[in-house]
């Protein structure tokens, strides 16, 4: 079975692939997007849609679940949502 990953804000199940991942890394906790395989540590998943993101800044939604301080830049996961709209 094909394992599936749940987006932060609207609980969506999807395939990883459809998911933009954000992971704050377990050594460094710097917060990466789209990490590589060599990244480990607690992450999050968003769907590449504008209204996902948005939701996930919210009441800083999103820095609540990865337990991280870090200002994570909305721009960048906005602009690779328009990308995969293109
Ligand atoms: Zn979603």
């Amino acid at each position: 079975m094909e394992h599936k990953r749940k987006c932060i804000t609207c609980g969506e199940l999807k395939p990883k692939e459809e998911l933009i991942k954000i992971t704050k890394e377990h050594t460094s906790g710097n917060v990466v997007i789209m990490p590589n395989s060599k990244v480990f540590g607690r992450s999050a998943y968003l769907c590449y849609n504008k209204d996902c993101i948005s939701m996930a800044f919210k009441k800083n939604r999103l820095n609540k679940i990865l337990k991280s301080g870090i200002n994570i830049d909305k721009e960048t996961l906005l602009s690779l949502a328009q990308q995969k709209d293109k």
